[in-house]
Protein backbone atom coordinates (compact mmCIF):
# COMPACT_ATOMS: atom_id res chain seq x y z
CA UNK A 1 0.00 0.00 0.00
CA UNK A 2 1.17 3.72 -0.69
CA UNK A 3 1.50 5.82 1.95
CA UNK A 4 -0.61 8.87 2.62
CA UNK A 5 0.88 12.46 1.54
CA UNK A 6 -1.54 15.53 2.41
CA UNK A 7 -1.07 18.24 -0.64
CA UNK A 8 -2.05 21.73 0.02
CA UNK A 9 -2.72 23.65 -3.64
CA UNK A 10 -2.16 26.95 -3.13
CA UNK A 11 -4.39 29.33 -4.94
CA UNK A 12 -4.30 31.66 -6.61
CA UNK A 13 -1.17 29.67 -8.41
CA UNK A 14 -0.03 29.84 -11.91
CA UNK A 15 -0.48 32.23 -15.11
CA UNK A 16 -1.01 35.63 -14.39
CA UNK A 17 -3.05 37.79 -16.86
CA UNK A 18 -0.02 39.44 -17.99
CA UNK A 19 1.75 35.91 -19.03
CA UNK A 20 -1.60 34.91 -20.94
CA UNK A 21 -2.10 38.01 -23.14
CA UNK A 22 2.06 37.32 -23.88
CA UNK A 23 1.30 33.64 -24.70
CA UNK A 24 -1.74 35.03 -27.13
CA UNK A 25 0.22 37.68 -28.48
CA UNK A 26 2.66 35.39 -29.96
CA UNK A 27 -0.14 32.40 -31.27
CA UNK A 28 -2.36 35.17 -32.64
CA UNK A 29 0.84 36.27 -34.58
CA UNK A 30 1.31 33.25 -36.07
CA UNK A 31 -2.28 32.73 -36.80
CA UNK A 32 -2.31 36.29 -38.74
CA UNK A 33 1.26 36.35 -39.96
CA UNK A 34 2.35 32.65 -40.21
CA UNK A 35 5.25 31.51 -39.09
CA UNK A 36 7.73 32.59 -38.23
CA UNK A 37 7.17 35.02 -36.03
CA UNK A 38 10.16 36.57 -33.87
CA UNK A 39 10.37 36.58 -30.33
CA UNK A 40 12.66 39.08 -28.47
CA UNK A 41 13.87 36.91 -25.41
CA UNK A 42 12.16 34.45 -23.92
CA UNK A 43 8.29 35.75 -23.96
CA UNK A 44 8.02 34.68 -20.68
CA UNK A 45 10.33 32.74 -18.09
CA UNK A 46 9.30 29.48 -18.74
CA UNK A 47 10.71 26.66 -21.26
CA UNK A 48 7.92 24.64 -21.40
CA UNK A 49 6.13 27.95 -22.56
CA UNK A 50 8.97 28.83 -24.90
CA UNK A 51 9.36 25.02 -26.60
CA UNK A 52 5.86 24.69 -26.98
CA UNK A 53 5.57 28.23 -28.74
CA UNK A 54 8.65 27.44 -30.89
CA UNK A 55 7.05 24.28 -32.21
CA UNK A 56 4.05 26.69 -33.34
CA UNK A 57 6.23 28.47 -35.26
CA UNK A 58 7.86 31.38 -33.01
CA UNK A 59 11.77 32.02 -33.10
CA UNK A 60 13.29 33.54 -30.39
CA UNK A 61 16.13 35.60 -30.41
CA UNK A 62 18.56 37.61 -28.68
CA UNK A 63 18.47 41.17 -29.92
CA UNK A 64 15.92 42.88 -32.78
CA UNK A 65 19.16 42.31 -34.99
CA UNK A 66 19.01 38.63 -34.81
CA UNK A 67 15.47 38.61 -36.29
CA UNK A 68 14.71 38.20 -40.40
CA UNK A 69 13.82 42.69 -40.62
CA UNK A 70 11.12 41.08 -43.19
CA UNK A 71 8.96 39.61 -40.28
CA UNK A 72 7.46 40.29 -37.06
CA UNK A 73 9.12 40.52 -33.98
CA UNK A 74 6.96 40.28 -30.51
CA UNK A 75 8.95 42.05 -27.16
CA UNK A 76 8.18 40.07 -24.37
CA UNK A 77 6.24 40.46 -21.21
CA UNK A 78 8.67 41.79 -19.14
CA UNK A 79 9.13 45.48 -21.23
CA UNK A 80 11.59 46.85 -22.96
CA UNK A 81 13.79 49.96 -23.15
CA UNK A 82 13.15 52.15 -25.69
CA UNK A 83 16.10 52.02 -27.62
CA UNK A 84 14.53 48.54 -28.68
CA UNK A 85 11.71 49.60 -30.39
CA UNK A 86 12.95 52.70 -32.02
CA UNK A 87 15.54 50.26 -33.22
CA UNK A 88 12.52 48.14 -34.99
CA UNK A 89 10.95 51.17 -36.28
CA UNK A 90 14.71 52.33 -37.80
CA UNK A 91 14.98 49.23 -40.15
CA UNK A 92 11.18 49.31 -40.46
CA UNK A 93 10.60 45.91 -38.80
CA UNK A 94 7.12 45.75 -37.86
CA UNK A 95 7.20 45.08 -34.20
CA UNK A 96 4.45 44.09 -31.38
CA UNK A 97 4.63 44.85 -27.67
CA UNK A 98 3.58 42.44 -25.26
CA UNK A 99 4.85 44.02 -22.24
CA UNK A 100 2.50 43.27 -19.55
CA UNK A 101 0.30 46.92 -19.12
CA UNK A 102 1.56 46.44 -15.61
CA UNK A 103 5.18 47.00 -16.07
CA UNK A 104 4.09 49.87 -18.55
CA UNK A 105 2.49 51.38 -15.83
CA UNK A 106 5.58 51.45 -13.96
CA UNK A 107 6.96 52.75 -17.16
CA UNK A 108 5.29 55.53 -17.47
CA UNK A 109 5.17 56.24 -13.52
CA UNK A 110 8.81 56.55 -14.19
CA UNK A 111 9.07 58.64 -17.05
CA UNK A 112 6.21 61.17 -15.23
CA UNK A 113 8.54 61.96 -12.50
CA UNK A 114 11.68 62.19 -14.50
CA UNK A 115 9.73 64.61 -16.80
CA UNK A 116 8.56 66.51 -13.37
CA UNK A 117 12.27 67.30 -12.55
CA UNK A 118 13.14 64.02 -10.08
CA UNK A 119 15.73 61.36 -9.78
CA UNK A 120 14.42 58.02 -9.75
CA UNK A 121 15.13 54.61 -7.50
CA UNK A 122 13.91 51.34 -9.12
CA UNK A 123 13.73 49.04 -6.08
CA UNK A 124 14.30 45.24 -8.48
CA UNK A 125 17.42 43.32 -9.12
CA UNK A 126 20.29 43.51 -11.63
CA UNK A 127 19.70 42.11 -14.92
CA UNK A 128 16.75 41.15 -14.65
CA UNK A 129 14.98 42.43 -18.17
CA UNK A 130 12.22 44.10 -16.52
CA UNK A 131 14.77 46.16 -14.54
CA UNK A 132 16.83 46.57 -17.78
CA UNK A 133 13.25 47.63 -19.78
CA UNK A 134 12.35 50.36 -16.64
CA UNK A 135 15.69 51.68 -16.44
CA UNK A 136 15.54 52.28 -20.46
CA UNK A 137 12.50 54.32 -20.58
CA UNK A 138 15.02 56.78 -19.39
CA UNK A 139 18.46 59.09 -20.45
CA UNK A 140 21.61 57.30 -18.48
CA UNK A 141 21.80 58.52 -15.30
CA UNK A 142 18.45 59.31 -14.44
CA UNK A 143 17.76 55.99 -12.53
CA UNK A 144 19.61 54.08 -9.56
CA UNK A 145 18.89 50.52 -8.59
CA UNK A 146 18.66 49.60 -5.25
CA UNK A 147 17.97 46.09 -4.36
CA UNK A 148 18.20 45.68 -0.86
CA UNK A 149 18.13 47.66 2.31
CA UNK A 150 22.26 47.59 2.62
CA UNK A 151 21.99 49.75 -0.68
CA UNK A 152 19.88 52.18 0.68
CA UNK A 153 22.26 52.88 3.34
CA UNK A 154 25.02 53.31 1.13
CA UNK A 155 22.93 55.92 -1.40
CA UNK A 156 24.94 58.89 -1.55
CA UNK A 157 22.98 61.59 -3.81
CA UNK A 158 22.90 65.17 -3.83
CA UNK A 159 20.97 66.96 -0.87
CA UNK A 160 19.10 69.22 -3.43
CA UNK A 161 17.91 66.25 -5.02
CA UNK A 162 14.38 66.02 -5.62
CA UNK A 163 13.47 61.75 -5.59
CA UNK A 164 10.87 59.63 -6.06
CA UNK A 165 11.13 55.44 -6.40
CA UNK A 166 8.90 52.55 -8.35
CA UNK A 167 9.49 48.76 -8.05
CA UNK A 168 10.39 45.98 -10.20
CA UNK A 169 6.62 43.79 -10.16
CA UNK A 170 7.77 40.69 -9.27
CA UNK A 171 9.50 41.32 -6.00
CA UNK A 172 8.81 39.98 -2.03
CA UNK A 173 5.89 42.29 -0.64
CA UNK A 174 7.92 42.20 2.58
CA UNK A 175 11.45 42.50 1.59
CA UNK A 176 10.32 45.49 -0.70
CA UNK A 177 8.31 46.82 2.50
CA UNK A 178 11.46 46.91 4.19
CA UNK A 179 13.39 48.79 1.27
CA UNK A 180 10.57 51.65 1.01
CA UNK A 181 10.77 52.34 4.79
CA UNK A 182 14.93 52.33 4.60
CA UNK A 183 14.18 54.89 1.87
CA UNK A 184 11.69 57.57 3.59
CA UNK A 185 14.01 57.13 6.72
CA UNK A 186 16.58 58.64 4.64
CA UNK A 187 14.64 60.48 2.02
CA UNK A 188 11.23 61.73 3.77
CA UNK A 189 10.16 63.80 1.09
CA UNK A 190 10.61 60.71 -1.75
CA UNK A 191 7.51 60.66 -3.78
CA UNK A 192 6.05 56.98 -3.66
CA UNK A 193 4.10 55.53 -6.66
CA UNK A 194 0.25 56.12 -6.43
CA UNK A 195 -0.41 52.28 -6.57
CA UNK A 196 1.90 49.72 -5.49
CA UNK A 197 3.93 48.56 -8.43
CA UNK A 198 4.31 44.83 -7.21
CA UNK A 199 1.46 43.34 -9.07
CA UNK A 200 -1.81 41.73 -7.78
CA UNK A 201 -0.86 38.23 -9.14
CA UNK A 202 2.92 38.69 -7.34
CA UNK A 203 1.01 39.44 -4.21
CA UNK A 204 -1.73 36.73 -4.29
CA UNK A 205 0.61 34.15 -4.79
CA UNK A 206 2.72 35.88 -2.04
CA UNK A 207 -0.28 35.49 0.33
CA UNK A 208 -1.31 32.18 -0.42
CA UNK A 209 2.07 30.86 0.10
CA UNK A 210 2.64 33.00 3.41
CA UNK A 211 -0.64 31.43 4.62
CA UNK A 212 0.21 28.03 3.72
CA UNK A 213 4.13 27.81 4.23
CA UNK A 214 3.45 26.99 8.01
CA UNK A 215 1.79 24.03 7.58
CA UNK A 216 3.99 22.29 5.39
CA UNK A 217 7.00 20.08 5.96
CA UNK A 218 7.80 20.80 2.17
CA UNK A 219 7.16 23.49 -0.15
CA UNK A 220 7.17 22.83 -3.77
CA UNK A 221 7.18 25.59 -6.54
CA UNK A 222 6.70 24.93 -9.91
CA UNK A 223 8.63 27.55 -11.80
CA UNK A 224 12.04 28.83 -13.84
CA UNK A 225 15.27 29.45 -11.97
CA UNK A 226 15.31 32.96 -13.98
CA UNK A 227 11.79 33.75 -12.81
CA UNK A 228 11.56 36.33 -10.24
CA UNK A 229 8.16 35.82 -9.06
CA UNK A 230 8.77 32.21 -9.06
CA UNK A 231 11.96 32.27 -6.73
CA UNK A 232 10.11 34.75 -4.50
CA UNK A 233 7.57 32.39 -3.44
CA UNK A 234 10.21 29.80 -2.42
CA UNK A 235 11.77 32.57 0.22
CA UNK A 236 8.14 33.88 1.09
CA UNK A 237 7.50 29.87 2.56
CA UNK A 238 10.58 29.30 3.98
CA UNK A 239 10.27 32.66 6.07
CA UNK A 240 6.90 31.95 6.59
CA UNK A 241 7.63 28.55 8.31
CA UNK A 242 7.62 25.75 5.89
CA UNK A 243 10.57 23.42 6.93
CA UNK A 244 11.73 23.37 3.55
CA UNK A 245 11.03 25.00 0.23
CA UNK A 246 12.03 24.20 -3.15
CA UNK A 247 12.00 25.22 -6.73
CA UNK A 248 11.44 22.62 -9.49
CA UNK A 249 10.95 23.36 -13.40
CA UNK A 250 8.61 20.10 -13.51
CA UNK A 251 8.08 16.42 -12.73
CA UNK A 252 11.41 15.45 -13.79
CA UNK A 253 13.44 17.52 -11.40
CA UNK A 254 11.17 15.89 -8.61
CA UNK A 255 13.63 13.70 -6.17
CA UNK A 256 11.04 11.11 -4.83
CA UNK A 257 13.36 10.90 -1.84
CA UNK A 258 12.64 14.99 -0.99
CA UNK A 259 9.62 13.82 0.60
CA UNK A 260 10.93 11.13 2.98
CA UNK A 261 9.36 12.03 5.91
CA UNK A 262 7.14 14.73 4.67
CA UNK A 263 3.50 14.42 5.59
CA UNK A 264 1.82 17.80 4.55
CA UNK A 265 3.44 19.39 1.14
CA UNK A 266 2.34 22.66 -0.05
CA UNK A 267 2.64 23.21 -3.82
CA UNK A 268 2.54 26.54 -5.68
CA UNK A 269 3.29 27.64 -8.68
CA UNK A 270 5.12 30.98 -10.43
CA UNK A 271 3.20 33.26 -12.34
CA UNK A 272 4.96 32.11 -15.90
CA UNK A 273 4.64 28.15 -15.03
CA UNK A 274 1.37 26.53 -16.84
CA UNK A 275 -0.73 24.35 -14.59
CA UNK A 276 0.12 21.94 -16.80
CA UNK A 277 3.46 21.09 -15.28
CA UNK A 278 1.68 21.38 -11.90
CA UNK A 279 0.01 18.37 -12.88
CA UNK A 280 2.80 16.58 -14.22
CA UNK A 281 3.92 16.97 -10.50
CA UNK A 282 1.02 15.78 -8.68
CA UNK A 283 0.20 12.60 -11.48
CA UNK A 284 4.18 12.01 -10.25
CA UNK A 285 3.52 12.09 -6.70
CA UNK A 286 0.31 10.13 -7.21
CA UNK A 287 2.50 7.16 -8.36
CA UNK A 288 4.30 6.82 -4.83
CA UNK A 289 1.90 8.19 -2.52
CA UNK A 290 -1.90 8.42 -1.76
CA UNK A 291 -3.16 12.00 -2.30
CA UNK A 292 -5.07 14.03 -0.24
CA UNK A 293 -5.22 17.05 -2.18
CA UNK A 294 -6.67 20.06 -0.53
CA UNK A 295 -7.04 23.23 -2.52
CA UNK A 296 -6.47 26.72 -0.38
CA UNK A 297 -8.20 30.01 -1.76
CA UNK A 298 -7.44 33.06 -0.35
CA UNK A 299 -8.35 35.02 -3.49
CA UNK A 300 -10.45 34.64 -6.29
CA UNK A 301 -8.73 36.52 -9.35
CA UNK A 302 -10.60 38.07 -12.71
CA UNK A 303 -7.80 40.07 -14.12
CA UNK A 304 -7.64 40.16 -18.01
CA UNK A 305 -5.78 42.23 -20.27
CA UNK A 306 -6.54 43.57 -23.68
CA UNK A 307 -4.60 42.70 -26.62
CA UNK A 308 -3.18 44.86 -29.03
CA UNK A 309 -6.02 45.83 -31.68
CA UNK A 310 -3.84 44.42 -34.73
CA UNK A 311 -4.44 40.73 -33.32
CA UNK A 312 -7.97 41.41 -31.69
CA UNK A 313 -11.28 39.53 -34.03
CA UNK A 314 -9.20 36.31 -35.92
CA UNK A 315 -10.87 33.86 -37.23
CA UNK A 316 -9.94 30.72 -35.48
CA UNK A 317 -8.49 32.70 -32.29
CA UNK A 318 -9.74 32.60 -28.93
CA UNK A 319 -12.43 35.00 -27.87
FE1 LIG B 1 2.19 41.39 -15.36
FE2 LIG B 1 2.44 40.76 -12.79
FE3 LIG B 1 2.22 38.87 -14.58
FE4 LIG B 1 4.46 40.33 -14.48
S1 LIG B 1 3.71 38.90 -12.91
S2 LIG B 1 3.36 39.73 -16.32
S3 LIG B 1 3.59 42.33 -13.91
S4 LIG B 1 0.64 40.41 -14.09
Amino acid sequence: MKPKLKVLLANPRGFCAGVVRAIDIVERALLKYGAPVFVRHEIVHNRFVVRSLEDKGAVFVKEVSDADPDRPIIFSAHGVAKSVPAEAEAKNIHYIDATCPLVSKVHREAERDFDAGRHIILIGHAGHPEVIGTMGQLPEGAVTLVEKVQDVDELSLAQDLQLSFVTQTTLSVDDTADVINALKAKFPVIKAPNSQDICYATTNRQEAVKHLGPMCDLFLVVGAPNSSNSNRLVDVARTAGAAKSLLVQDASELDLELLSGVSRLGISAGASAPEVLVEGLLDKLGEAFTLDIEPVTIREENVRFNIPRELRDLDGAPA
